[in-house]
């Protein structure tokens, strides 16, 4: 059994009258690189407060390390650490000052800080902006800081909330191939966003949030599996009766069909060569037809078949 990082049972938070969280439930192994994946509004950043005791909450319990977490616990905090979704840093104090601020927190011994310090600036990229002041820096290099600050101390349990909102495809790259280096080197990764090509692309495991509850979870493919939709068909075609159109929809595995601006859409829930009996069809009725494309299901799908919601909209 690999250790529990952190175990939330039955959390309830209330703002006013609103349930920001509805008896969420969630387990982190140790290793893991956890997604915590849902809309805007669904409870991400409120379940990161209160598993930081930033937060007070009004039912449930919270185990980090396998110990109760409460405010004063520091030597829970300290093998922490935390990119939060607003930028946090010092306007007055440069790049490095700021990290080394950060890391201070944490580490005394000024030898083995001034190496964290400098690992955590070739770590996200930021050797030529050492001496700059956060204002001047852009976004995504600013995120870059927000995040070296965070990890400067090498904690166990990384938490990241939303760290690429609003960031160029450099420094987003960047920052996943970073998240990804930080776990080989064992840290235990939190990661919440509503992008889910990010989450499919980095994360072990994956809870989908809605509404403050955990609506689905397992790996990416577990997540797909749990979905109708296995396969789906694009075929440009200028003209379709409705016979044909009928005919395909009672093709192996397909469950269903939309014919809309000549392109026809057949949903399968899974098998195999699917594409090959499509286009057979075509070739033996002489319907001609233009682009053909296959796409697999996405987290969205997912989302999609459970909440009837896209989880962008
Ligand atoms: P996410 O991070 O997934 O976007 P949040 O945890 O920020 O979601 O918000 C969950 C819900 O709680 C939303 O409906 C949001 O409007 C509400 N909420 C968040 N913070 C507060 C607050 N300080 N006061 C009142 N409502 C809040
Ligand atoms: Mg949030």
């Amino acid at each position: 059994m690999s250790e529990k990082i952190v175990e939330i049972k039955n959390l309830v938070k209330r703002y006013g009258d609103l349930l920001a969280l509805d008896h969420f439930n969630l387990e982190i192994n140790q290793g893991e690189i956890f997604g915590l994946l849902g809309p805007n509004g669904s409870g991400k950043t409120t379940t990161i407060n209160c598993l930081l005791s930033l937060l007070s909450f009004d039912k449930g319990e919270i185990k980090l390390f396998g110990e109760k977490m409460a405010p004063n616990k520091y030597h829970l905090k300290k093998e922490i650490g935390v990119v939060l979704q607003n930028v946090a840093v010092f306007e007055g104090l440069t790049v490095y000052e700021n990290i080394d601020y950060f890391c201070g927190l944490y580490i005394n011994d000024k030898k083995l800080r001034k190496q964290y310090v400098e690992e955590a600036i070739q770590f996200v990229g930021l050797e030529d902006y050492k001496k700059m002041l956060p204002p001047k820096l852009s976004g995504g290099l600013l995120r870059r800081l927000n995040i070296a600050c965070g990890i400067a101390h090498k904690p166990k349990l990384i938490i990241m909330d939303e760290p690429t909102v609003a960031v160029d495809p450099q420094s987003r790259n960047k920052i996943l191939e970073g998240i990804e280096e930080l776990n080989r080197q064992g840290a235990t990764i939190i990661y919440t966003s509503h992008y889910m090509e990010e989450v499919e692309q980095i994360c072990t495991r994956i809870a989908i949030m809605d509404k403050g509850k955990s609506i689905a979870l397992g790996t990416k493919e577990e997540l797909k599996k749990m979905i109708k939709t296995g396969e789906k068909l694009t075929v440009e075609i200028l003209q379709l009766s409705k016979e044909h159109k009928d005919c395909i929809s009672k093709l192996p595995h397909v469950y269903q069909t939309e014919y809309q601006d000549n392109n026809l859409v057949i949903y399968f829930n899974g098998g195999k060569h699917n594409l090959v009996r499509v286009l057979e069809y075509l070739g033996e009725n002489e319907i001609s037809f233009g682009r053909v494309f296959s796409e697999l299901p996405t987290l969205n799908d997912v989302f999609l078949e459970i909440t009837g919601k896209q989880l962008r909209d």
